[in-house]
């Protein structure tokens, strides 16, 4: 988009918003930095679509029933357009998509993929100037719906169920642009994250990412550093650092734009964060098991803040299906890297996510995935049905593994691991741990607070004592569920 727009330049500052946002914490925190840049540009966030002139979604297209929900919700709305409300695809299913958005959701007026949002505040103002030179839109509301038609792209200013303005930001693989503000709104002042890193270069054979979020491009570790300490300063506690594959970070520090400060490796970066004076905790997420260095572990045995938890996503236990999904590890290498943490000074929490029914996935190779969990003993595991995903290299897989099938090995995988949180979990009745106080649940009479395990612990203290949000205190875990546990504070 070429150039009128000037920053703080907008067409009526009376504008509202409504963002819902789909999918990780990649696209969380992009929300929070997309809230950020509209609001300094005049925007006003609302809660309801109801309330707002624009109504932005935040996609995600992981797997097929994620992207699907996002077409459902803007079928549910799109009878607001004429009302005069414009529509925002933005994430994943934007850049997946592109253009052919407009064609099946015609009340659609802006598309944007990721490695597009430092264009926002220009495409919103190129939005809100097309928006304000179509004639007739109140006139156009009125038209009769038998009136109305859905076919072509056209122009017409009565069809009221196609918008007439179409703004995109799409940028290629390629794009070295990262999408670094200071306008981040944060919505926990106690904890919050940093992007250190975007993209991904891995191409796992089942995976929409690399083509949806772009090739790998790091931030400085200073520009990161600095981040940390303006939160610190803020009273930030806690700091989760993020990225596709978090410890395939590469400092371009010395880089042109990168000035001149040394480069800190991912596990350096890891310490200085958890070095930073105010900080508390420091977590990352996520890690590929191909990168993952037993530097990170040596951190974490240095650096008391640095949480001990690790989320290691394996997908499989077979090696012909790790083969197959393009992982770049064996179950060995994985083994070897949990046997790392498992010689960690503090009991590390391993979490992990499993796919089940990839293309050619046999009983046998099901089978050393329930017997990789026993292995492991993990505390959590994120367990996902296998999805074809358009661009990926698994699509031109046989898909034959039938969805009731993956159903059937979803349950059995979930069951288990069930089985091993039910013993994980009983083993922490009786220890103190200290957590970090996230709020109050009125109906239990419960506190609820988050080890540095990452552990829920809701816990319930004597009023006189009754502990701050975002304070930490020391809980005495007195009964385990699967998912949680519950305690006592020591006082
Ligand atoms: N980068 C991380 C990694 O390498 O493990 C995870 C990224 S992805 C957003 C989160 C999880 O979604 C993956 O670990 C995988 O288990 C799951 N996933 C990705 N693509 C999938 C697909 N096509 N079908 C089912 N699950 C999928
Ligand atoms: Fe997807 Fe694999 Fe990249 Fe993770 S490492 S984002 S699963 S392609």
């Amino acid at each position: 988009m070429k150039g009128l727009y000037s920053k703080n330049m907008s067409v009526d500052s009376n504008k509202t918003f409504y963002l819902e946002t789909f999918g990780c914490q990649m696209n969380v925190h992009d929300s929070e930095k997309v809230i950020g840049t509209l609001v300094h540009e005049g925007y006003r966030q609302v809660e309801t679509v109801e309330q707002a002139d624009l109504i932005l979604y935040n996609t995600c297209s992981i797997r097929d029933k994620a992207e699907q929900k996002v077409f459902h919700r803007l079928a549910d709305y799109k009878k607001l357009l004429a009302q005069g409300k414009k529509f925002g695809v933005l994430g994943c299913v934007a850049q997946q998509e592109g253009e052919k958005i407009f064609e099946r959701a015609p009340h659609v007026s802006l598309v944007c993929g990721s490695a597009s949002y430092r264009k926002l505040p220009e495409m919103l103002f190129e939005l809100e100037k097309n928006w304000a030179a179509v004639p007739n839109r109140a006139e156009e509301s009125q038209v009769p719906s038998s009136e109305f038609t859905h076919s072509g792209n056209t122009r017409n200013p009565r069809l009221a169920t196609q918008s007439l303005v179409r703004i995109t930001g799409l940028d290629d693989r390629e794009t070295d642009e990262c999408f670094e503000t200071e306008f981040t709104a944060r919505t926990n002042p106690h904890r919050g994250y940093i992007t250190i890193i975007e993209g991904c270069d891995k191409f796992c054979a089942y995976c929409v990412v690399p083509f949806t979020r772009g090739k790998e491009r790091s931030r400085t570790s200073e520009s990161v550093l600095a981040e940390a300490r303006q939160m610190a300063d803020l009273g930030y506690t806690e700091i989760q650092l993020l990225g596709q594959n978090v410890n395939s970070y590469k400092d371009p520090a010395g880089k042109p734009g990168g000035g001149f400060s040394r480069k800190r490796t991912f596990a350096e970066l890891l310490a200085a964060v958890g070095e930073v004076p105010g900080i508390r905790r420091v977590r990352f997420t996520t890690s590929h098991p191909r990168d993952f260095g037993r530097d990170i572990i040596e951190a974490i045995d240095a650096v008391p803040t640095l949480c001990d938890h690790v989320h290691l996503p394996v997908q499989s236990g077979s090696d012909r299906v790790l083969n197959a999904m393009q992982r770049l590890y064996t179950r060995e290498q994985y083994m070897e890297r949990i046997a790392w943490m498992k010689a960690a000074k503090r009991e590390i929490s391993i979490t992990s996510d499993v796919i089940v029914g990839f293309p050619g996935e046999t009983e046998e190779d099901f089978a050393e995935t329930l017997s990789l969990l026993d292995e492991v003993g993990y505390d959590s595991v994120f367990t996902f049905k296998y999805s074809p995903r358009p661009n990926t290299p698994s699509l031109a897989l046989e898909d034959a593994i039938p969805d009731e099938e993956k159903a059937r090995r979803l349950e059995v995988l979930m069951a288990r691991q069930r089985e091993i949180q039910i013993a994980r979990y009983k083993k922490y009745i009786g220890i103190i741990s200290e957590v970090m106080v996230e709020g109050r649940n009125e109906s239990r009479a419960q506190w609820i607070g988050r080890t540095s395990q990452n552990k829920t612990l809701n816990f319930t203290a004597p009023e006189p004592s009754a502990p701050k949000v975002g304070s930490y205190v020391p809980v005495r875990a007195t009964a385990s569920f699967p998912n949680s546990l519950v305690g006592e504070m020591v006082v």
